[in-house]
């Protein structure tokens, strides 16, 4: 069957369905979304552990790591406000923690789901499901999508068909394939970013051990960005949010030998067990622990302030040898303040893309134009969400991101 429309929108995730959306509302012609899988969502469904993570109250451009262009024109036509003013307007009221993290209301990441497919709906806006792209071109005026049983001809088509980001949620890289064979469109490297980093220093005794403190990525000799938070120790490396956020340049770096866009050669992680602490006041804690301790096994030493297998960890790394607490150096004491605020780890392999929330790298503003998000050489072809060379941290800035591209590509379809 030939199905004729005024937009197609490729993929049913949060930026499609906000881009469909917003497209429906404009009343200038029928709009359907076209979906690979058959749900809309899955990947919204799983976000913030189900309780969708929505957006932040502190929205910055410092939270968003790729493409400037795009990131300013996308915030600047997005703010938190008008995030909430959508939400309002599907249906939902907004609720934040103390670190401005914004949830719906219920907690729920099915309200969002649910109340933007009832959107849809009322705008008579139809998803097809299941369909797999055979072709995608652009003969004449109007683009071609060819699929199982039936051919569409839309005027726009708006790409947002997400990254290959935890493929156990659908994602692929199929349409990154799609865009190179019809149009030609190269897209920036792409890794996993969001996740957990594999470290060479192994430790299996603290898999499952966390630890409040401060990481810190270090390229050479330069701090390239610095978090705090909970850090959780496994038996590849570290996790933990402050560890997600700092992924994406490791992954940078073990993939193209950059940190941040800098050449460098090496990285490493450093974590301050102690950070509102000096080392010298460690030092003189301690000093009180060697007595406090005294008679006891060394691996004790620390485990008035850790849990006692990361205080036997720390105390292996300096190789204090078996002595009891009491006959520890001062060497030996300064080396356990130094380890507590510089216990190190050097990254080693690239990141499972399984266990990313989301991708760096994608289309950048070689091939959309900023303010429209529309291809500079196919007209009225939008690509938006994390198919974009845009990624922020963690804290509702990814989809606060899919939310605002996809609105904003939908803006200027003609
Ligand atoms: C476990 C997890 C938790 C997360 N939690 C949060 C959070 O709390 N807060 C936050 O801000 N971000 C979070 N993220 C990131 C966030 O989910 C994504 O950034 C966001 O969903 C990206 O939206 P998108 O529309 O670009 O892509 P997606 O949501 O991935 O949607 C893309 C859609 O396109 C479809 N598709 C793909 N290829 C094709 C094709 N060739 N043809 C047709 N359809 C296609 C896919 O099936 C999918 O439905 C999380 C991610 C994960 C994996």
């Amino acid at each position: 069957m030939n199905i004729k429309v005024r937009t197609a929108v490729i993929g049913a995730g949060a930026s499609g369905l906000a881009a469909a959306i917003t497209a429906g509302e404009k009343k200038s012609g029928k709009t359907i979304i076209i979906e690979k899988q058959d749900r809309a969502g899955r990947k919204l469904l799983a976000t913030g552990n189900g309780r969708c993570n929505i957006s932040n109250l502190h929205i910055s451009r410092d939270n968003y790591h790729g493409d400037r262009a795009i990131i300013d024109r996308v915030l600047s036509n997005y703010p938190y406000e008008r995030a909430e003013r959508m939400c309002n307007s599907l249906g939902f009221l907004l609720r934040s923690d103390s670190e401005g993290r914004v949830y719906p209301m219920s907690n729920r990441s099915d309200t969002v789901l649910d109340c933007m497919l009832r959107k849809l709906r009322s705008l008579s806006v139809d998803i097809m499901y299941g369909e797999e792209i055979r072709f995608l071109g652009k003969p004449d005026d109007k683009f071609c999508i060819v699929l199982k049983n039936d051919t569409v001809y839309a005027d726009n088509i708006i790409m947002a068909a997400g990254s290959y980001a935890a493929p156990h949620l659908g994602s692929d890289k199929s349409a990154v394939k799609l865009m190179y064979d019809s149009f030609g469109f190269k897209y920036n490297t792409m890794y996993p970013a969001l996740c957990p980093v594999i470290c060479r220093e192994k430790y299996a005794s603290l898999k499952g051990v966390r630890a409040k403190g401060s990481v810190s990525l270090i390229a050479d000799d330069n701090i390239i960005k610095t978090e705090s938070g909970e850090i959780q120790f496994n038996d590849t490396g570290l996790s933990g949010i402050c560890i997600f956020n700092l992924s994406g340049y490791v992954n940078e770096f073990l993939l193209c030998g950059t940190a941040d866009g800098n050449n460098c050669k090496k990285i490493k992680i450093s974590v301050d067990l102690m950070p509102d602490r000096h080392e010298r006041d460690i030092i003189g804690f301690l000093r009180k622990c060697r007595r406090i301790f005294s008679g006891e096994d060394n691996t004790l030493l620390l485990s008035g302030l850790f849990d006692k297998k990361l205080s036997a960890v720390l105390m292996k790394c300096i190789s204090a040898g078996s002595v009891t607490c009491e006959k520890l150096s001062e060497d030996d004491l300064r080396k356990a303040a130094h380890i507590i605020k510089n216990f190190e780890f050097t990254p080693s392999r690239i990141s499972d893309v399984r266990n990313a929330q989301t991708a760096a790298g994608g289309y950048g503003s070689s091939i959309v134009e900023p303010a429209t998000l529309m291809c500079r050489k196919v007209r009225n072809l939008f690509i938006c969400g994390e198919l974009l060379d845009v990624y922020g941290d963690c804290g509702g800035y990814n989809l606060h991101f899919a939310f605002g591209s996809g609105i904003m590509a939908a803006e200027n379809i003609k």
